[in-house]
């Protein structure tokens, strides 16, 4: 077992007053991973008292070329450092080599190159107007950053998600406090570390551990120094952290859950689809907000299509994370799954006629006690049943029948989420129509999870608040401010 992980603090490794600690339990096999600190409200004010201290010292002093080196040199630490990220972040979540190593870790050092050199280039609006005494005057516009930023992130993604928040808030001059998940709290405090060692000073990135209501998060979302609250996760949690916000009118910036559709035409190139579902389904163990849960398929290509999405999970490797030819890892915990069992019980319930899974599967006694489930595929649920309408946020979906493309994107649009559709076809003009129709904030034609971080990201309705992502970003995480010279 490795030693206590701390909470990070005006540079400084910090146990927690209280003595308080939690347990972090390998998904994959179930041993105790790591004991970790559990900071109390007063390591949460040394921590924004910290943050704010560097936003009006240190950092806020620092001119734009000085600040991107830095961030430049800790994009290459994390890169020359992916081993032991890559190994701390499977040991959190699970998660198969083959994934983290492709997608998790090498986002992180991107997520500060992108922002950083956007923010190097980003120019600022001047006007000229006239005035009644013929002078004039000269408008233009300057970006400041916004100050201490809370940011509290999910367990899915935790390497990729705390990097995507603080690429940016760093470059634009922010300081930061990062509440990880308590599923998944190392590589966050990890990635504090590095940002010491290659010589961001201390209280730039500050990182406390605990849960959320009664505990860190809760006593970090209420903290009246915060200036503003980057979130990603749940969108019950973003209601309960709206209400912390509005306490001083902070703003928010909320990534929430989806119940996303991915929509099948018969002309599409077919494996290209079922490929692209798969992936959709099943990518992370179905622990992905931008995942499907509700595949629609137009009728003649249904049977065929069902039964290679059928062949397709059977087909999943499911074992040992760090063994490269693995696909498929378990879910985040015991707790997790007891969830997501509950759903597939439920899915029966409601009429479900299930293709593949539905179950526990066998797992050799080296793994036996991880929090393992079938990659599992439904036909049969009605659009109004409850296990179409929740996000499950497990390697689950229903694949329904449809027969118009006006039929299609009704059922699609019939949820309260707003986040992401794959759409798959050969015919352009009916594509370009349905990204209109669809009220999501991401469609990806002929893909899914295909990114350039420039562009902006999120969702509607339940599904989050406000955009992240190039410029949007930059939005968030500054204040703009127009000033005005009169000649
Ligand atoms: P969660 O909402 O349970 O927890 C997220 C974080 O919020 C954790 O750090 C948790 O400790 C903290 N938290 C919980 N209650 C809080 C409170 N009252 N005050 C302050 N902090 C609090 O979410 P999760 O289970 O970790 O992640 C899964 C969810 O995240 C899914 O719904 C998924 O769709 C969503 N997600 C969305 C995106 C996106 O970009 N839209 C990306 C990844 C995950």
């Amino acid at each position: 077992m490795q030693p206590t992980l701390l909470n990070f603090i005006d540079g400084q490794s910090v146990v927690a007053d209280s003595g308080r600690t939690f347990d972090r339990l390998s998904p994959a096999d179930g041993s105790l991973v790591q004991r970790v600190s559990e900071a109390g409200a007063v390591e949460v004010a040394a921590a924004v008292a910290a943050a704010k201290s560097a936003l009006h010292g240190s950092w806020g002093s620092m001119d734009v070329a000085a600040r991107a080196s830095l961030l430049h040199k800790l994009a290459d630490a994390l890169d020359r450092d992916t081993e032991r990220l890559l190994r701390a972040e499977i040991a959190d979540t699970g998660k198969p080599i083959a994934l983290a190593q492709g997608l998790d870790i090498p986002r992180g050092a991107a997520n500060f190159r992108v922002f950083i050199d956007m923010v190097k280039a980003a120019h600022e609006a001047s006007y000229r107007s006239s005035t009644p005494d013929g002078r004039g005057a000269l408008h233009y516009t300057l970006r400041r950053p916004k100050g201490v930023i809370a940011v509290i992130c999910p367990w899915n993604l935790p390497f990729l998600n705390v990097t995507w928040k603080l690429g940016p808030a760093l470059a634009c001059g922010n300081t930061v406090v990062v509440k990880p998940s308590e599923e998944t709290p190392t590589t966050a405090t990890m990635l504090a570390q590095i940002a010491r060692d290659v010589g961001i000073p201390d209280g730039v990135i500050n990182v406390v551990h605990g849960y959320g209501p009664g505990s860190a998060g809760e006593f970090l979302t209420r903290h009246p120094d915060v200036s503003a609250i980057t979130f990603t996760g749940e969108t019950r949690t973003g209601t309960a952290i709206m209400k912390a916000a509005a306490e001083g009118t902070r703003p928010v910036s909320f990534e929430l859950g989806g119940k996303n559709a991915g929509i099948v035409f018969a002309d599409c190139d077919f494996d290209a689809a079922v490929d692209g579902i798969m992936r959709s389904a099943f990518l992370n163990s179905g622990q992905v907000c931008l995942g499907t849960e509700r595949v629609y398929v137009e009728r003649p290509i249904f049977d065929r299509f069902v039964a290679a999405m059928k062949s397709r999970a059977e087909a999943q490797v499911i074992g040992d994370p760090m063994d490269p030819a693995t696909t498929f890892g378990p879910l985040i915990s015991h707790e997790h799954r007891d969830k997501v069992l509950a759903y597939f019980d439920r899915a029966r319930q409601q009429g479900a006629t299930v293709v593949t899974g539905g179950g526990v599967p066998t797992m050799p006694p080296a793994l036996a006690g991880g929090a393992w489930v079938q990659p599992t595929i439904w036909t049969g649920l009605d659009d109004a049943a409850s296990v179409m309408r929740e996000e499950i946020f497990g390697p689950c979906c229903n694949i329904a029948p449809f027969d118009s493309e006006d039929e299609v994107v009704l059922r699609a649009n019939d949820t309260r989420y707003g986040l992401a559709t794959t759409v798959w076809t050969q015919n352009l003009s009916r594509a370009h129509r349905i990204a209109e129709r669809i009220e999501v904030g991401l469609v990806w034609i002929n893909s899914w999870w295909l990114r350039d971080l420039r562009t902006p990201f999120g969702g509607s309705g339940l599904s989050g608040i406000g955009r992240e992502g190039g410029e949007h970003s930059l939005d968030f995480y500054s204040e703009t401010r127009s000033v005005c010279v009169k000649l």
